[in-house]
């Protein structure tokens, strides 16, 4: 990770890769695997040929993690660098995106996990300033926006502010107490998104969830450094909906609302990232979607954003895992 924070690096989008381990499912039909984490930037694809000297395609990112990795270890790797520069008063946006069932919740959770405890870590080792954490918790489905900390189902608005760019209307933001605190608001995210909804997979294949924490700090006075400025940046953590919803929609062109709504975000998300990891120049149109709208200040300007690709190993998968492999290559 030093290496790849280095200077001029900044500027980068950080694409990563994970597979996860087969599941029940996939071993119970001997679903074979075929594809390789050949060291730790690389993924071959074997076609099912069993010869190790014949790879036929090879694809490196950032960082790749083979199914024996932990998320601790995803989470040093590929995420902690641009969670800590939210410290610093830098916007930061952590993607998990994938076909459904490929391990974005998963991963997703427990780099949030780790991220505040380190946050608060650093918070409680740096008592030469005051720092105030606040969070708050959307869902995008259907284009429509959500307040997970809030009972109130209505869809919210986004308004443009002039200072702080696009803001949603109306949205609950808690300030923290604590770590445990957090953890409250965390189950309760977890149970708005189960309301209502008669499957709780099929909700998550469809929609985005993004966590926001929100860190401020002041130099306190009476340490007596010089530095009295203050600093403000969010760090985003984002659960996006399946990526089968993107290609889906491709190949079958505009069938329900629905299906066109989730492509929208999903698929404009594609195209800023692909924009933006060709040069921040040009037009980018973070407009054309809700998500990309409410995360345009973490994704443009001198904001940081890492995105890991997550995918199964199984042979039944390869058009999926094809796809999220093309997305991330595009990303880099
Ligand atoms: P998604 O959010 O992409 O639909 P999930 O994160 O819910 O997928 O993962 C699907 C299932 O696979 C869950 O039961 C999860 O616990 C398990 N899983 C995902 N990734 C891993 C992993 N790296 N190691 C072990 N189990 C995993
Ligand atoms: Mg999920």
């Amino acid at each position: 990770w030093e290496k790849m924070a280095g200077i001029g690096d900044e500027e980068r989008i950080l694409v990563s890769v994970r597979v996860r381990p087969l599941n029940s499912i996939e071993i119970s039909r001997n679903d074979p695997v075929d594809w390789e984490c050949i060291n730790n930037t690389s993924i071959i694809h074997r076609n099912g040929i069993s010869d190790r000297t014949l790879p036929l395609s090879t694809y490196s990112y950032d960082r790749v993690f083979g199914q024996e990795c932990t998320t601790r270890q995803v989470y040093e790797d590929a995420a902690k660098g641009v969670v800590l520069s939210v410290i610093n008063g830098i916007n930061s946006s952590i993607f998990a995106y994938g076909q459904t069932s490929s391990g974005k919740t998963y991963t997703m959770t427990g780099i949030t996990e780790y991220s505040v405890s380190d946050i608060y870590d650093y918070i409680e080792k740096h008592e030469e300033r005051e720092f105030v954490m606040k969070f708050s918790a959307i869902e995008i489905y259907n284009e429509a926006v959500r307040d997970l900390l809030s009972s109130d189902p209505s869809p919210l608005r986004l308004l443009d502010d002039p200072e702080r760019g696009t803001i949603v209307d109306k949205l609950t933001e808690e300030t923290l107490r604590d770590r445990e605190h957090l953890k409250e608001l965390l189950s309760v995210c977890e149970a708005q998104r189960q309301i209502g909804e008669t499957s709780l997979n099929e909700m998550s294949s469809r929609s985005h969830q993004i966590l926001r924490l929100t860190i401020e700090s002041t130099a306190r006075q009476f340490f007596g450094g010089e530095n009295f400025s203050s600093l403000a940046a969010s760090v985003n953590f984002v659960d996006l909906a399946g990526s089968e919803r993107a290609s889906q929609a491709l190949s079958a062109g505009t069938r329900l609302k629905e299906g066109c709504h989730i492509n929208r975000s999903l698929l404009t998300l594609g195209t800023v990232i692909r924009k933006l990891s060709k040069g921040r120049n040009g037009h980018i149109p973070y407009r054309d979607s809700k998500l990309t709208r409410i995360l345009q200040s973490s994704l443009g300007g001198n904001g940081r954003t890492a995105i890991i690709c997550t995918m199964s190993p199984a042979r039944s998968h390869i058009e999926q895992s094809r796809n999220t492999l093309l997305f991330a290559t595009c990303a880099k």
